[in-house]
């Protein structure tokens, strides 16, 4: 759909991904009285689930959790393939009726918030002509992800020009990209690795993941058995429903037991790997991390086939540096050398922040470090905008279901109030701030200086903990106090709590 000059909407959503069509389902659902669109930089829907092709690629996390909650995921695989999420993914926006509403080749490089008029400018660039359009909108909700698409990471490879084979990123995964019979190399020991690394070891001569240090890799069962019995008896929501808070509990207890128990947890998954590993297998070299369990996220394994494919001989790990690329290959600094045809750089992500779109305020830019994260939704000082950040403990979507949820709730207090503006409060100058993000894996290391921050209480805290955020989110009162509602002008002091509103229930935050 194109755009026209001087369209307004009352909600506007950046990325047509997993996020942005949730979020506008929960719109469709909970305010159809707003009209809105999604503006999506691509040409496709689907965000991560339509960008990354590469061999193997699926979810870490199960469905029952990514899903979301307002729609059933009934696939029979619990872990499931990059395809089979995307569909899902389409299909939900056919079912909502959101597919009409998204508009792809719009690209959000700015918005501007105005006081004066209460809404935002967005200027958005078109792909087809590259020019420059405006849109403005009441709300502004920002889905664009956490990540650059047009670049992965990929670190300094000393002496990468002489090698005369193939060096990929899985990011721009070649469509004709022939590994059969290949020796292949994959450099990194992340998700991304993990799953590369046996789907081509199924027809490539030997796959070889060569890793500076080891990740805690876990397997899991690719089916939920408890989901299978569990639809054949029940209605399909009940069902669903059953699965997601018994994958919640779990994921809570294994994250919870990580961080009180490390030595346990440690034990338990080295265990679990050499369970699976050939007898005598040097477990200690290759799958113990120095850092402890959940400091950086697990590496989940479906029906452990990353090590049914070392066991049978087609994969292998290597634990070393790369010291340079040779012509055949690479050296590494034990002095050993791998040859291989083609080298995967699994090296990761580059993190971006609201899909790399610049925020003003009034005239004044919105420098995110300045600003702290409110209920890890919004940023303080700035009216009118949410954004979406998924869990880094448990699924992306839990949180993104209850992000919009909220919205929506903001939303409608906001009609039925007559007010025009909600601005979390510039935050208490007492709060002390921590980084957003709380592992310490390179990706996150290497750019949440350019994040904002969260503080150390609510509802400046990002708890990542589901069972907390549901009783905050859904029954915490929008009116608590840190959140000013205002009509016309700028906004005044935090609003008090309004008595016999439905949204002014008891506030859990605050
Ligand atoms: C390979 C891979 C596997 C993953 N597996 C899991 C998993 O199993 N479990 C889990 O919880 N998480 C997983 N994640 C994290 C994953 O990204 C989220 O689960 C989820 O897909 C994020 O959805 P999203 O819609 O928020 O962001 P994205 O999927 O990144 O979609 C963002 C969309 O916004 C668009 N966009 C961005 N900026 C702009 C802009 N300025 N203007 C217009 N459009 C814009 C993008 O083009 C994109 O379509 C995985 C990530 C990757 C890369």
């Amino acid at each position: 759909m194109r755009t026209r000059a001087g369209e307004h909407f009352d909600v506007l959503v950046i990325g047509a991904g997993l996020s942005g069509i949730g979020a506008a389902c929960h719109l469709q659902r909970h305010c159809p009285e707003r009209t809105y669109a999604i503006l999506e930089a691509r040409d496709r829907i689907g965000g991560t689930w339509d960008l990354f092709r590469y061999p193997g690629v699926r979810s870490d996390s199960d469905m029952h959790t990514l899903g979301y909650s307002f729609r059933p995921w009934e696939d029979a695989r619990a872990i499931a393939d990059g395809p089979s999420i995307l569909r899902y993914v389409t299909d939900t926006a056919h079912h909502y009726g959101v597919t009409d509403h998204v508009r792809t080749g719009h690209r959000v490089e700015r918005a501007e918030w105005s006081s004066p008029q209460s809404r935002w400018t967005v200027q958005v660039r078109h792909a087809e002509t590259d020019e420059l359009s405006t849109i403005t909108c009441s709300f502004l909700f920002c889905c664009g992800g956490y990540y650059r698409y047009d670049e992965g990471y990929t670190p300094h490879l000393e002496g990468v020009e002489r090698f005369s084979g193939a060096v990929v990123h899985p990011q721009h995964w070649p469509e004709d990209l022939d590994y059969a019979g290949k020796r292949v190399v994959v450099i990194g020991s992340g998700a991304t690795a993990v799953t590369i690394v046996p789907a081509m070891a199924q027809t490539a001569a030997h796959v070889t993941m060569l890793q500076r240090s080891p990740s805690y890799i876990v397997s899991l069962p690719a089916r939920d058995g408890v989901a299978d019995w569990l639809r054949r008896r029940l209605p399909r929501m009940t069902a669903y429903q059953i699965v997601r808070w018994k994958n919640v509990a779990l994921m809570t207890l294994s994250y919870q037991l990580s961080r009180r128990r490390p030595r346990l947890m440690k034990a338990i998954v080295r265990r679990g790997a050499q369970r699976q590993l050939p007898e005598g297998y040097d477990v200690d070299t290759h799958f113990r991390p120095v850092y402890d369990p959940w400091d950086q996220r697990l590496c989940i394994v479906p029906d452990g086939d990353l090590f049914a494919a070392i066991s049978a001989g087609r994969a292998s790990i290597v634990t070393d540096e790369i010291e340079t690329f040779t012509g055949r290959g690479l050296r590494l600094r034990s002095g050993a050398e791998i040859e291989a045809d083609i080298v995967v750089t699994a090296t990761g992500l580059q993190m971006l922040a609201l899909g790399g779109v610049e925020l003003q305020v009034d005239g004044t830019p919105v420098d995110l470090p300045d600003h702290v994260v409110y209920k890890g939704m919004m940023l303080s000082g700035v009216p009118n905008f949410a954004f979406t950040v998924g869990y880094t403990n448990a699924s992306w979507t839990l949180k993104a279901d209850l992000t919009a949820a909220y919205v929506c709730r903001l939303l409608t207090h906001m009609r039925r109030h007559g007010y025009d503006r909600c601005t979390p409060a510039d935050e208490d100058p007492q709060l002390i701030r921590e980084p957003l993000i709380n592992l310490s894996s390179g990706y996150v290391l290497r750019s949440v200086q350019d994040f904002p921050s969260q503080g150390t209480r609510r509802p400046w805290r990002v708890h990542q903990n589901y069972a907390l955020d549901v009783l905050d989110f859904k029954l915490g009162g929008v009116e608590d106090g840190v959140m000013r509602f205002a009509r016309g002008g700028p906004p005044t002091s935090a609003a008090a709590p309004a008595p016999g509103a439905d949204e002014a229930q008891p506030a859990l935050s605050g």
